[in-house]
């Protein structure tokens, strides 16, 4: 008698296999369902309780993706869909650690460097990386473009910079200051 194999259609089912799932529903799914056991919405701001990065944005894994993604933008993709590539997405309640759809919108490097200005932002004190001559970049700048998914040639065009300019920050070569 061989033990472990037993008859009969209720025995042995196949496990599924978490590996062959690939199709986007699926795993928007999945990560929607990760999500929101991340997320605190008892205040008016819903705060991400997992991790976060040293700027302050929380911060989620993808399914496929290389890195994590920022837990704001993540939120953004489930209630608006797929953001077009290059584009910020902003806080109207300035925090960074808040996933709120309605605190979100979407705007332009443009556009986020004037939400910054109206906030005061730009005007902070600390200026590490913006002193050197060839700095064309804002801190806030060199962090988007780190934690980016977006292509190197599309960061490019959007900040007006070459390609290898934005290689170099994503490999920490230049801005080293900037966490
Ligand atoms: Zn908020």
């Amino acid at each position: 008698m061989q033990i472990g194999i037993m008859a009969g259609p209720e025995c042995n089912p196949v496990p599924p296999n978490h590996n062959d799932i690939r199709s986007i529903e699926m795993a928007k799914k999945d990560i929607s369902t990760r999500f929101w056991e991340k997320v605190d919405t008892s205040g008016d701001c819903w705060e991400w309780t997992a991790s976060k990065s040293t700027a302050g944005y929380g911060q989620i894994s993808r399914v496929g993706k290389r890195g994590p993604a920022q837990a704001h933008r993540v939120s953004y993709e489930l209630h608006n869909g797929e953001i077009p590539d290059g584009l910020f997405i902003c806080h109207k309640c300035d925090n960074r650690g808040c996933v709120n759809p309605d605190h979100l919108f979407a705007g332009t490097p443009k556009d986020n460097s004037q939400d910054m200005l109206k906030k005061g932002r730009r005007f902070q004190p600390k200026v590490d990386g913006m002193n050197s001559s060839h700095s064309k970049l804002t801190n806030e700048q060199v962090r988007y473009i780190r934690a980016s998914g977006a292509t190197q040639t599309n960061l490019a065009k959007v900040f007006g910079v070459t390609q290898a300019a934005v290689w170099y920050i994503k490999a920490r070569r230049t801005y080293r200051n900037v966490i």
